[in-house]
């Protein structure tokens, strides 16, 4: 009989599927790494297990201790599916325009959640910075990952993610695609095809237009998950070739086409990155078409969108932005009357 022994072992091992319809007229082979097939959905399951993993083999998580972070979403759901396993209590902190759905995401896997205002300078004491470290502090056996600095999360895509894509592309990827957040995936898994590939593979970056990674000064975007105001540690920004900056109605409409066109139902991040993706297919077709023809494109998807229903996936939502035209989104009734 072939079985895990706790949802928890199964993180990691996500499958390749080559895009095919939103590629037309491309002659690189892209291929998409499908990170919401990990048990909680999303890459940050892998950076959870082996943040955990650590701290327990450090001393710095004891037994029957409290995993305190600020997270409203996908490392959220990994560290409390991980916890649970391990008999940690959970708390998370979220400002409070965090969506009430996935306030209860997290609390349905038995974690607390504490909110806070969103409308504070970060080193007011109720701002969400503040609060989670107090807590992390104060209660016994307290600890804060600290995914933005901890060295653990790009480990975990040096140690999985990278060796995954090498094995499954039989060492042929040419090229790794992935959004940045906290910057991690892209740390550890671009550093890790660098090395095993000795820099023949090329890294890039795609950032939300706005955000310091491609320039920006921080100014605000729709798109969640990626995208910084300031610089994490836990990004290594030796590590990417280039970077490449998607506007959030580019990153909005390739989301929609991944669902409708190639069966993907995923997050804005996704969007972003394809989008980048065949950005920098195109240009390459343009400039060198032989190196384009043998090219083997890795675009990383770190989430699901089943958690932006209300959002990209919303007319209503989209046109408020002005990302969707007045004559989209026509009932039949509509076509027919
Ligand atoms: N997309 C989504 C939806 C995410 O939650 C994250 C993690 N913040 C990323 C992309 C980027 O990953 P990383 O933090 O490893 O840069």
């Amino acid at each position: 009989m072939k079985f895990a022994k706790h949802i928890s072992e199964l993180v990691g091992g996500t499958p390749l599927v080559q895009l095919t319809t939103v590629t037309a007229g491309l002659t690189a082979t892209i291929l998409a790494k499908v990170e919401y097939m990990n048990p909680g959905g999303s890459v940050k399951d892998r950076i959870a297990l082996k943040m955990i993993e650590a701290a327990e083999a450090s001393g710095e998580l004891l037994p029957g201790g409290t995993i305190v972070e600020p997270t409203s979403g996908n490392t959220g759901v990994g560290l409390a599916l991980v916890a649970q396993r391990k008999g940690y209590r959970c708390v998370f902190v979220c400002p409070d325009k965090v969506s009430q759905d996935k306030r209860d995401v997290l609390r349905a896997y038995g974690a607390e959640v504490v909110v806070t205002p969103t409308a504070v300078a970060p080193d007011h004491p109720s701002s969400y910075y503040s609060v989670s470290g107090r807590l992390a502090r104060e209660i016994p056996g307290g600890w804060k990952p600290n995914q933005y600095a901890n060295v653990n999360g790009p480990a975990s895509h040096y140690e999985t993610t990278g060796p995954e894509i090498w094995a499954d592309t039989d060492g042929r990827v040419t090229h790794l695609v992935t959004g940045v957040g906290t910057g991690g995936t892209i740390t550890g898994t671009g550093r890790y095809l660098h090395d095993v590939s000795e820099g023949r593979v090329v890294v890039i970056g795609a950032d939300p237009a706005g955000s310091v990674y491609s320039g920006g000064d921080g100014r605000p975007y729709l798109v969640e998950g990626v995208g910084e105001d300031f610089w994490p540690t836990a990004y290594d920004p030796t590590v990417p070739d280039e970077i490449i900056a998607v506007s959030d109605a580019d990153s909005f409409a390739m989301t929609r086409r991944l669902a409708r066109e190639e069966g993907l139902l995923v997050g804005g991040s996704c969007g972003m990155a394809v989008e980048a993706t065949l950005r920098y297919a195109r240009r390459l077709q343009e400039e060198d078409p032989e190196a384009a023809a043998a090219a083997v494109i890795v675009v990383i998807l770190p989430d699901s969108g089943r958690g932006y229903l209300s959002k990209i996936f919303n007319d209503k939502w989209m046109r408020s932005y002005g990302f969707l035209g007045a004559d989209e989104g026509a009932t039949v009734a509509d076509v027919l009357r």
